[in-house]
């Protein structure tokens, strides 16, 4: 008898016909004489509806609050699956986060996990019954409910499978598997059999989300091996794993892309030692990570620094720089933000290969799309570039890495 952690997202459990599917597939694991905890998300759009509504009352809402509105989504959709499950005979149990023993930091909206205790989910599946673990939701120390980040029930869906120590970890979509680029703007992306943690940890942070990158990492810190697969056929999936030696020969595995991306300029900086330091420190106390980092040398000892952050974290952002300043008004005169996109290729095989580059900016050039920022890691290359220029660059970059099926 195997354990399996199965995790319906969004989609998957989008209207009561996919729900009852969901069912079906859960009761086929279990009439072949497996143990099954099953993770799921709100339905698709009530996360973004929920949020909607909090903006529409409030434009910056109480971050605690907002946990309590959000977790909503996902409590709808364990009883119902639960409902879905009794209606075919199945035993089964929902529980929430805080019931399952998910207990995390209060940082509100982003908490991470601290630790995971389980709570009863072991005697229930001992007592032969499926669990269903509501997904992007934990509790803090004081018993707050709190949430994991947008795309949180990945997280937990590879928390619980580590903390339960479960043989496999399936996260079922809407896609059979991770593909060179989002299907959705490259149709004939090619599915991946296997990719290595590493490269879809930097897919999963440069846009591509179809997992989040919380638990990506969280999967290769703890081992988990998983698989992303269809809810709705039974194709199989792409196998997340440690790298293998192969691996390398790929030059690049993926094209990601983040429109949710704002470019930040500050502008009339003293420039002299200490000022870069003391400007990012302000904007890590406020919770904000930054990626691509230039600053331009000024005139008159001024400098600007351009970096891009979540354009959720925008607010958080300007707050920052405003206290930087030491003072709001001047703060936000030093002040400017503008949506960008952000195009990422992914792969190990660039520590290897050169004139990855120059590739990727000669296939730009040639579809006349300006680069506005750039930056590189070992296995990942970034540019950032106009929103409306954003799906036409993943594709010349897909075709210019000859990445099609
Ligand atoms: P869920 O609700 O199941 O968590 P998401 O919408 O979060 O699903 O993620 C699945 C989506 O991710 C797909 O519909 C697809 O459009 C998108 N996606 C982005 N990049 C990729 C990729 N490289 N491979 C597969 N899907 C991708
Ligand atoms: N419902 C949450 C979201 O939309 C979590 C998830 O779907 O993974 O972000
Ligand atoms: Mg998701």
């Amino acid at each position: 008898m195997a354990l399996i952690v199965q995790k319906f997202g969004g989609t998957s459990v989008g209207d009561v016909e996919r729900i009852r599917n969901v069912a079906r597939r859960v009761k086929e694991t279990v009439d072949a004489n497996n143990q099954v905890v099953v993770v799921v998300s709100a339905r698709s759009g009530v996360t973004n509806e929920l949020i909607a509504r909090a903006k529409a009352l409030n434009p910056h809402p109480d971050e605690r609050e907002m946990d309590m509105l959000l977790s909503v989504g996902e409590q709808e959709t364990i009883a119902l699956t639960a409902m879905a499950l009794h209606a075919m005979g199945v035993p089964a149990a929902s529980r929430t986060g805080a019931q399952a023993g998910i207990l995390t930091d209060i940082r509100h909206t982003r908490a991470r996990i601290r630790s995971i205790s389980g709570g009863d989910i072991s005697a229930q599946l001992n007592a032969g019954k499926v669990v269903i673990l509501a997904g992007f939701q934990g509790s803090s120390e004081t018993g707050q409910v709190t949430t994991l980040g947008r795309g949180g029930s990945d997280l937990s869906a590879i928390a619980i499978a580590a903390a339960l120590k479960a043989d496999i970890c399936q996260i079922y979509t809407d896609v059979d598997g991770v593909y060179t680029a989002d299907p959705r703007i490259v149709p004939n992306a090619r599915k991946l059999k296997t990719i290595s943690y590493e490269e879809m940890l930097e897919l999963a942070s440069s846009g591509s989300k179809v997992m989040q990158n919380r638990a990506v990492e969280f999967a290769q810190k703890f081992g988990v091996i998983f698989e992303v697969r269809s809810s709705f056929n039974h194709n199989p999936g792409t196998i997340v794993k440690e790298e293998a030696a192969s691996m390398e020969d790929v030059v690049v595995s993926g094209v990601a892309l983040d429109k949710n991306q704002t470019r930040i300029v500050v502008s009339d900086l003293p420039d002299r030692p200490g000022t870069a330091a003391k400007l990012f420190q302000s904007i890590a106390k406020a919770d904000v990570s930054v990626d691509m980092i230039v600053q331009n040398i000024g005139r008159k000892g001024l400098a600007n620094m351009t970096f891009t952050v979540a354009r959720d974290d925008t607010f958080r952002a300007e707050q920052a720089v405003a206290n930087f300043f030491g003072d709001g008004e001047k703060g936000a005169a030093h002040f400017s933000a503008d949506d960008i996109a952000k195009v990422s290729i992914v792969g190990v095989g660039m520590r290897t290969h050169t004139g990855v580059a120059a590739k990727l900016f000669e296939s730009l050039a040639s579809a006349g799309i300006n680069i506005q920022l750039i930056s590189t890691s070992e296995i990942k290359i970034s540019v950032a570039i106009a929103p409306d220029d954003a799906e036409e660059a993943v594709r010349v970059i897909h075709k210019a890495f000859a990445l099609e099926d």
